[in-house]
């Protein structure tokens, strides 16, 4: 698709790492699944991987957890 930040490049699909911050804590999510601009390099993650990070980073936050590094896994 057509990047909607600089409107010349073209998404490619590549992984991003993408981290969230909630109350005290720290998530990196790395590997998630993106399009990525070839030319300016804004990334564009699905909405049902959006989802699941968001999903996933409440559960971590709910156990307490301050930085949690890891490897995304949509299925998981
Ligand atoms: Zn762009």
């Amino acid at each position: 698709m057509k990047c909607m930040i600089c409107k010349h490049g073209e998404t490619t699909k590549g992984t991003t790492t993408v981290t969230l911050e909630k109350d005290n804590s720290t998530i990196v999510f790395k590997e998630v699944p993106a399009h990525i601009c070839d030319n300016c390099g804004e990334t564009y993650i699905d909405d049902t991987v959006t989802k699941a990070l968001l999903n996933k980073a409440r559960e971590i936050v709910k156990n307490g957890v301050e930085v949690d590094i890891r490897k995304f896994e949509l299925a998981a």
